[in-house]
Order: C-alpha cells, then sequence, then structure tokens
C-alpha cells in the first residue's frame, strides 16, 4: 500500500488559534523545536467524536511544556475546545489525535528565552497500533535504557525522549518484532518505546512504578478499572528475571489501547482473563458506557 504523506492531506489543522486548511500547516526549517526538540506532544484517540480523557491530556500537554520550562499560551479549557473543534472540522469521529506546542523561529541558539509558544492541532484516521493483538505481539530488549530523572525530563512527554523509542522500535522491526521492551537507567522493567507493561501474577496485576517514564493515561485508566474489579494492584520496581512468573503481559497506551503480549526474549505469555476482563472494561470506556476516573 503506498504511503500518503502526512503533509499531503485533506482536512484541517488547528494552528495557534484557527483552523487552516491541513497542507498549509507548515513551519519554517529554522524552528527551535526541529534543532532542540524544545517541542511535547500529545496522542489522544477520539471514539465515536467523544476524545477519551480529553482534560488529562490537554492539562498535560501544558504539564509537560512546564517541565521543559516554556507556558503554552493557551488555557486548559482553550485546548479541550480546539481539539473538539479540529475533530468536528475533519469529519472522523474515530481518530487519532496529535496536539504539538514548540518553540518557535525568533531565536536560533541553546538559549531560546524569548521564542514564542506555539500550538498545532492536527487528527488522523488510525485504526490498530499492533497487528496480531489476540495471541500478543512479540517483543525484544531494547539496547537503549530509559535514563535517570536528573539525566532528562522523563515525566514531560517531550519529543527529545522519543529519540531512543524510535531507534529502539526500528531495531526491534528489523529483527521481526513488534515493539522493544525498555529497561531504565537501574536495569527495572520499564516500558514499551509508546506504551506502558502490566504483567499478572498468579491474579495480581504489577506494573513499575512511574518514576523514570510517562505515567499514561491509560495506565491510570487501567488501574481504575483493576480496583474496581477488585483485581489486586501493585506498583513496584520489576527486575526482567520476574517476566518468568507472568502468566499474562499486557501493554497499554493511547495509540496501543490494550495489547496483549505473547513473547518477550524467552518468555511466553497467553492472554487470560484479567486482560479479557481489562479489555472489556476498555471497550465500555472508550464507548462512554462507563467512566472509571483518573484524576
Ligand atoms: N509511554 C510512552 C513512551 C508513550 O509514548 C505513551 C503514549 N503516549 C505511553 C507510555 C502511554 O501513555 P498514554 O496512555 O497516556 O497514551
Amino acid at each position: 500500500m503506498a504511503l500518503v504523506p502526512f503533509d499531503d492531506r485533506d482536512g484541517f489543522v488547528w494552528w495557534n488559534g484557527s483552523l487552516v486548511p491541513w497542507r498549509d500547516a507548515k513551519l519554517h526549517v529554522l524552528s527551535h523545536g526541529l534543532h532542540y526538540a524544545s517541542a511535547v506532544f500529545e496522542g489522544e484517540r477520539a471514539y465515536n467524536g467523544k476524545v477519551f480523557k480529553l482534560r488529562e491530556h490537554s492539562q498535560r500537554l501544558i504539564d509537560s511544556g512546564r517541565i521543559l520550562g516554556f507556558e503554552i499560551p493557551y488555557t486548559v479549557e482553550e485546548i479541550d475546545a480546539a481539539t473538539n473543534a479540529v475533530v468536528a472540522a475533519n469529519g472522523q469521529p474515530d481518530c487519532y489525535i496529535r496536539p504539538i506546542a514548540w518553540r518557535g523561529s525568533e531565536m536560533m541558539g541553546v538559549s531560546a528565552q524569548q521564542s514564542k509558544i506555539n500550538v498545532a492541532i492536527a487528527t488522523w484516521a488510525w485504526g490498530s497500533y499492533f497487528s496480531d493483538k489476540e495471541k500478543g505481539i512479540r517483543m525484544c530488549w531494547a539496547k537503549w535504557s530509559r535514563p535517570a530523572p536528573n539525566t532528562a525530563p522523563t515525566s514531560s512527554k517531550a519529543a527529545g525522549l522519543y529519540m531512543i523509542c524510535t531507534m529502539s522500535k526500528h531495531e526491534a522491526e528489523k529483527n521481526g518484532y513488534a515493539d522493544a521492551l525498555m529497561l531504565d537507567w537501574r536495569g527495572q522493567i520499564a516500558e514499551a518505546t509508546g506504551a506502558n507493561i502490566f504483567l499478572a501474577i498468579d491474579g495480581v496485576l504489577h506494573t513499575p512504578k512511574p518514576d523514570c517514564f510517562l505515567d499514561g493515561i491509560t495506565r491510570r485508566s487501567v488501574i481504575a478499572m483493576a480496583k474496581a474489579r477488585q483485581i489486586q494492584i501493585v506498583e513496584r520496581a520489576i527486575w526482567p528475571d520476574e517476566l518468568a512468573q507472568a502468566q499474562e503481559v499486557f501493554l497499554t497506551g493511547t495509540a496501543a489501547e490494550i495489547t496483549p503480549v505473547g513473547e518477550i526474549d524467552k518468555y511466553r505469555f497467553t492472554p487470560g482473563p484479567i486482560t479479557k476482563a481489562l479489555l472489556e472494561d476498555f471497550g465500555r470506556a472508550t464507548r462512554g458506557e462507563v467512566d472509571f476516573p483518573i484524576s
């Protein structure tokens, strides 16, 4: 199938306050965000026209910018409204949404104190992030580790943090795997390249503490769903060899939704009752039949 490039599509992009025709949403090559990764973004999904956990995503965008030292010039209410406007304008009730904020072209150096903060929001039709979701995806170890919180702004959804994710994912795909599992700088299990991870061990759910990676909005939703089902959930440090004890493993993320994992290196898992129950709850939550509050 021919790729349809993202800069040559129909529709609208919300661009610094107004909807512009898709192909006009361009920036100059001398933009600070491009050279110095002074950009933060979000990934959201709309289900039947309604953005799942919109407020939490808009707030995280603002918070991510503050962590990088900049203030997005819109309120959380304005970002929510802009997101809904662009979803409606593009006429795809089931879509992926990409808000991004970046430092502009006013200054080009490490210091960019006077640079203007730009914000854009685009949407596109997008189905499943992974194929093979039924029996579980195949994963390998990433050779890159998540940095320590005093090495990078790890709780920001900052563009620069994705450099090691793309390198890890490309390496995994080159070797026939769907994704890579990243350890953190201590050697503990951290997350996949764009999703958090959960292990079911003898009926109890375990997930790494998000102390050096994104505390995903889907992750928090899944924890709320597990609690509502009275499934015990433990957030803790998890070492790689503990995968040997897990019967079920799955990833969570806006793009990944809940994706069962069948294989990580030499370890094997089978999607079972816990994964299935949470998949059912997630389906109900994204269809708006039930809410699992997370904030
Ligand atoms: N970790 C990384 C590196 C991600 O890119 C994502 C996707 N945003 C997640 C975790 C999951 O976060 P969320 O559930 O908020 O989409």
